[in-house]
């Protein structure tokens, strides 16, 4: 399959998907995750019609992103300036929030007050208000980043008093697990974490979960952000 007809039919199946659980498609965004993926194919992705792009390192990305190939790709048939947004979904090292706050639109991966404290420090150096969303780790595993439950509405009250912050809602990434039913648990407890946030006076508009193997099931729970990379490059190959 051609990168067209993959990115086409994630599209069409999140539109299905949608549909199926009563939701409107246009209410969930598709992040195209690109990392490790060659400027080439990435560029493909974005003609056919990718207009959100997921990396998980500050440094790839930049390269992607100050390539003059890619800066001037404009996709087949769009007019004017169109730029793709950036997201950072990966782990974020509070030295590299300078490059950060240059770099992506959205930054999925905040995980604790001096992250939270320097990107608004740096942001408010270039004058931008930082669109973020907080990752939530709900399965316990010691190699998965996120911030604990317990620890979450604490970060956000800290958050929402940053003056160059904007929380947008709330990541998460479950264990890999074969039988894609069993995600479902910590797809409903984001979305039953949201509700609590926005009782408590934290407007929540997304929530990014859901990956190539179980974006249907979160997207049933309620997600608004899939990060999908394999299931329209194919398996990704490290150097
Ligand atoms: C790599 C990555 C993805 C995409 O995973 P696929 O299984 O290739 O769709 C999504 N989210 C995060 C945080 C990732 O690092």
């Amino acid at each position: 399959m051609s990168i067209y007809e993959s990115f086409k039919s994630v599209q069409d199946l999140i539109s299905r998907t949608a549909l199926k659980s009563g939701r409107n498609p246009s209410d969930i965004q598709l992040v195209t995750v690109s990392k490790t993926i060659e400027l080439k194919r990435v560029i493909d992705a974005v003609n056919s019609g990718a207009t959100i792009l997921g990396e998980n390192k500050v440094q790839e990305a930049k390269e992607k992103i100050t390539n003059y190939e890619f800066q001037t790709c404009l996709p087949v048939g769009k007019v004017t300036n169109f730029k793709p947004e950036w997201h950072l979904i990966g782990n974020l090292q509070k030295n590299k929030a300078r490059h950060a706050v240059q770099l992506f639109d959205l930054i999925h991966s905040v995980n604790d007050i001096a992250l939270a404290e320097e990107l608004n420090r740096q942001a408010g150096k270039i004058n931008k208000v930082q669109r973020i969303l907080i990752q939530v780790k709900l399965s316990g595993e010691v190699t998965k980043h996120g911030i604990l439950e317990e620890n979450l509405m604490e970060l956000i009250g800290n958050v929402s008093g940053m003056s160059n912050i904007k929380f947008e809602g709330l990541m998460t990434m479950p264990p890999f697990l074969e039988n894609i039913e069993k995600t479902r648990p910590y797809f409903r407890k984001l979305k039953e974490l949201s509700v609590e946030l926005i009782k408590a006076g934290h407007p929540v508009k997304e929530l990014s979960m859901g990956m190539s193997n179980d974006f249907p099931v979160a997207i049933e729970e309620g997600s608004t952000l899939v990060r999908v990379g394999t299931a329209i490059f194919g398996e990704r190959h490290y150097k």
